[in-house]
């Protein structure tokens, strides 16, 4: 398999280049070449395999030789066996044809340790092929941090350092990160804001010469391998709702357009996906552009979904490339354009992208109602992520007949604050694994909002890891 960049200027890599490549020397981001096909036979016979066994089969094509198949098992077996239940992602009926898939497993409780618990071990695998050390450094206002953290505890060839803005995360998502006392983990809490640690991260990438010849490696999700990871969950509950022979719908909560751009590469792949929804917070680029064809910023607003909330949704960007058959100039092009103004996508590449996708979009109000609503006729209590998905698949669903998959993102005990709001006395207890989080012991480093300060730190550990 090769990866092409979808503004057409860049080398194109293979597998392991692409998952050790963030961006593309081009600013674009790394594609398949072509997307491999599972016909029907191969689909219908996922069904009833243990889950790690289904995203062999699945991911398989894409990594193609760059790792050994018996490795490439073993790392699929460790990845799954970090999640709490044993399907991995079980489904969950809430009504006749409403089902729920609960992506909020795995050690963070949230849906990106499905992606990035294996990358952190893909990492491993291949800069210990290469004898290498890798750096990777990340800024999070809450939730990432913790997921990127849990996904390279059991490295032994990465070391990563996450910064977040000193007393302005929650408790529990501080805690989520600073009491994972790996060696390989470093928290970094600096005293200032989210857009001042993603600043020095940034200018840590464009210049890396104070690593000295080390790796800086970006998990961030542009990275190739989230996304194919997050294909698997699609296919599976598909056939568990009777793919191949029926068709499925999914409603996806969205914000860099990740996690719904693997369902679009699942039906690429020939799984028979009826409607794509798309569902907001009040953030809602891609609701503007799928319903309006308005493709054009607007300022952030903070909801009650934080994971939702963004302003650019950087892997629509992988959408357009296939609408726009591959042409890399034009994507740059329009890119462009829409850096500087509002625009608008190519007519007819937009009537291709309707004919799958619909789009939501729901503000704090409409969440918290949602919330309410949804626990008083289900008796499940959403978080307020996946409550976006919840009302989109009630009120966008094509056709009663098919049936519809809302993808439960988070653990509603990640989001008290919200949950209460809706009227709850408390918010979710968190699960068993987790009920000693408050009193664990913690690790981490406060310093200033200055670049050089937080390269000397890192510069330091670094060579103290070398030893
Ligand atoms: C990251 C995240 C999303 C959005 O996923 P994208 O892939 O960025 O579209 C939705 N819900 C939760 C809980 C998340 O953490």
């Amino acid at each position: 398999m090769r990866y092409i960049s979808t503004r057409g200027q860049a080398p194109a890599l293979n597998f392991e280049e692409v998952v050790l490549t963030g961006l593309a020397t081009d600013g674009g981001l790394y594609v398949p070449e072509q997307f491999p096909q599972m016909s029907k036979d191969d689909i219908a016979a996922l069904a009833g395999l243990p889950y790690a066994e289904a995203a062999f089969r699945i991911m398989k094509p894409f990594v193609g030789d760059c790792i050994p198949e018996a490795t490439f098992k073993k790392i699929l077996q460790e990845t799954y066996a970090s999640f709490k239940h044993d399907a991995v992602a079980p489904l969950k009926q809430l009504d006749s044809n409403h089902f729920l898939l609960e992506l909020f497993h795995g050690p963070t409780l949230a849906f990106k340790d499905v992606a990035l618990q294996l990358l952190g071990r893909l990492l491993d695998h291949f800069l210990a092929k290469r004898g290498e050390r890798g750096v990777i450094m990340g800024a999070t206002s809450g939730d990432t941090g913790s997921a990127a953290i849990e996904g390279c505890k059991p490295c032994t060839h990465v070391d990563i350092y996450i910064l977040h803005p000193h007393n302005r995360v929650s408790e529990v998502q501080r805690r989520q990160m600073t009491t994972v006392l790996a060696p390989n983990v470093h928290n970094i809490a600096v005293e200032g804001d989210f857009d001042d640690c993603q600043a020095m991260v940034k200018a840590s990438f464009a210049d890396q010469s104070f690593l000295k010849g080390q790796r800086l490696i970006a998990v961030n999700s542009i990275n190739w391998a989230r996304i194919m990871a997050q294909v698997v969950y699609y296919f599976t509950s598909a056939v568990a709702v009777g793919a191949p022979h029926r068709e499925v719908a999914f409603s996806v909560p969205s914000a860099n357009f990740g996690d719904v751009f693997a369902g679009y590469v699942a039906y690429k792949m020939g799984l028979p996906i009826k409607q794509l929804i798309v569902a907001t917070n009040a953030n809602d680029i891609l609701h503007r552009t799928l319903n309006d064809n308005d493709f054009s910023k607007k300022p952030l607003q903070p909801t009650l979904a934080p994971s939702m909330d963004i302003v650019v949704s950087s892997n629509f960007e992988r959408l357009l490339f296939d609408l726009y058959n591959q042409d890399g100039q034009a994507i740059a092009d329009l890119l462009q354009k829409f850096n500087q103004e509002p625009t608008q996508i190519d007519a007819s590449a937009w009537s291709k992208a309707r004919e799958l996708f619909d789009s939501f979009s729901l503000d704090d109000a409409g969440i918290l109602k949602v919330i309410k609503d949804a626990y008083e006729h289900t008796g499940e209590l959403l978080d307020p992520h996946t409550a976006t998905a919840y009302l989109a698949s009630q009120q966008l669903a094509k056709d009663a007949s098919t049936p519809i998959i809302s993808l439960a993102t988070a653990h509603p005990a990640k989001f008290e604050e919200a949950v209460i709001k809706a009227g709850f006395k408390q918010g979710a207890a968190l699960p068993e694994s987790m009920s000693d989080l408050l009193e664990r012991k913690e690790s981490y480093k406060v310093l200033p909002a200055d670049l050089q300060a937080i390269q000397d730190e890192v510069a330091r550990q670094q060579l103290a890891s070398r030893g």
